[in-house]
């Protein structure tokens, strides 16, 4: 009841697309009974949580924000949304994003924007933004969303909460509608590491729907303290820090932090990763690649939207209607770039290009977080923009994405948390990413970072 009068109250912030009320009400109610009846908790019982709407729950409409699904419910539920409900987990409804999870600010919307929850005139990040308002304004305790190139990270930092991607391969991407399937990852959003952790240990792990999930058993994540552990081993990207792209309040905090660390006995290193300006073009080379190729499935035939229904079209004038009409601007030019990147006499130059680019970057990578827990970098050059300030001009929306996109280049785990505010009152946090597989150690060391410097201005 809490979670739904507050959803009221911040509708204007449109971060939900549908709300689950009667059900929720229902399943809380039959939760308690079952308590009364057995007197033991599971370990999400009674917690309550938004879903992007990229991730199926069976039963309720799927749209990925997108007026080619407006109508549509999923005949399933991700495999992840099984794990929640089974430890008892409360859905409360789906959340806003860019249409198929393709965007940085939640403006990609058919169902509207979503707003800041601190400042209605700025975004929230994106694409999960409705993840990252509802768990920032507290209408929710935990949201998923999906991360194929920062989409939880971003709108983490924007709004000032936590937001985890896991190492791809970790979360099962079943029931997760694909952006670009290589680099997708379901992640989480929470306003404190244990509750992330532990919904990581959830939904996490192998799954016979999903061959790319690893069969690696999951490590129990908690306690998050193990003394061990210290001093910390961690290093930092000189050239992300020295980026002409990026705040130099952001950059003062986080060369403030590191110096703190090394008071407190920590060693931060600078590390040097000389791909940081084609990293961008690369990721985007690759995803719009993969998206052409996942979203060809929606021609309006089997399900989704249909153009109405003209006497004597023909069946590819039918498709080209259909898609049309269906998907917004931003989809229809990720489509485009993909197809020509992809067609004979480019691939080359571009696809295979930017193939070799994502192995050097993993390989970089590799080499730096074997010697180091931890990498840490901005979550993003600034912090939120405003509504309307990059629609017209993508390449500078794109540019944005600097930072969080070598992790899905990488697929490493990755997470950002909340730790500064900025002169100009918005939030802003640091990104820590780790080796594949290594959540335990990235949760660990974000949580120490959480509890001993968290409000350090
Ligand atoms: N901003 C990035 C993009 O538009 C990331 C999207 C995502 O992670 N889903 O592709």
């Amino acid at each position: 009841m809490y979670f739904l009068e507050r959803i009221q109250a911040h509708a204007h912030l449109n971060a939900f697309i549908h709300i689950y009320a009667d059900e929720a009400l229902h399943r809380a109610r039959a939760i308690d009974q079952r308590i009364q009846r057995e007197h033991t908790l599971k370990r999400l019982t009674g917690v309550v949580l938004g879903i992007k709407d990229v991730i199926a729950y069976a039963g309720h409409p799927l749209t990925a924000a997108s007026r080619m699904l407006q109508n549509f419910r999923s005949l399933f539920s991700a495999t992840a949304v099984e794990r929640l409900l089974a430890e008892e987990a409360i859905i409360i409804g789906s959340l806003n994003c860019d249409e198929f999870a393709m965007g940085s600010s939640t403006e990609n919307s058919f169902f509207g924007p979503t707003l800041h929850p601190l400042n209605p005139e700025y975004v929230p990040g994106g694409s999960s933004g409705g993840s990252a308002a509802a768990v920032s304004a507290d209408l929710c305790m935990l949201a998923l969303g999906s991360d194929t190139g920062g989409s939880v990270r971003q709108p983490a930092d924007f709004c000032g909460i936590i937001g985890l991607k896991p190492t791809y391969g970790r979360v099962s991407r079943h029931g997760l509608i694909a952006y670009a399937s290589s680099f997708d990852q379901i992640g989480i959003f929470g306003k404190n590491i244990a509750d992330v952790a532990t919904t990581l240990e959830v939904i996490a792990g192998p799954d016979e729907y999903d061959s790319t999930a690893s069969p690696l058993p999951i490590e129990p994540y908690l306690p998050l303290t193990s003394p061990e552990n210290k001093p910390w081993k961690l290093a930092y990207m000189k050239e992300a820090l020295e980026h002409p792209s990026l705040d130099q309040e952001i950059s003062a905090a986080i060369r403030s932090l590191i110096k703190r660390l090394n008071e407190e006995g920590h060693i931060v290193n600078p590390v040097h990763f000389t791909y940081l300006d084609v990293i961008t073009p690369a990721y985007y080379v690759l995803t719009t690649a993969e998206a052409s190729a996942n979203l060809a499935r929606y021609d309006g035939i089997r399900y989704g939207y249909h153009t109405s229904n003209e006497t004597g079209l023909t069946l590819e004038a039918t498709y080209r209607k259909t898609r049309s009409e269906g998907f917004g601007r931003e989809v229809k030019r990720r489509i485009l770039l993909g197809t020509y990147v992809l067609s004979e006499g480019y691939y080359e130059a571009y696809y295979t290009k930017a193939q070799q680019v994502r192995r050097l970057v993993a390989q970089e990578a590799n080499r730096i977080l074997d010697e180091y827990a931890c990498l840490l970098m901005p979550t993003f050059p600034s912090t939120a923009f405003r509504l309307g300030e990059k629609t017209d001009d993508p390449v500078k929306m794109y540019l944005g994405d600097v930072y969080t996109v070598f992790a899905n280049l990488a697929g490493l785990p990755a997470i950002s948390i909340p730790l500064f505010t900025h002169s100009n009152g918005l939030p802003f946090g640091i990104q820590l990413v780790a080796g594949r597989f290594r959540e335990k150690q990235l949760l660990q060391v974000a949580d120490y970072l959480c509890t001993t410097f968290s409000k350090l201005n």
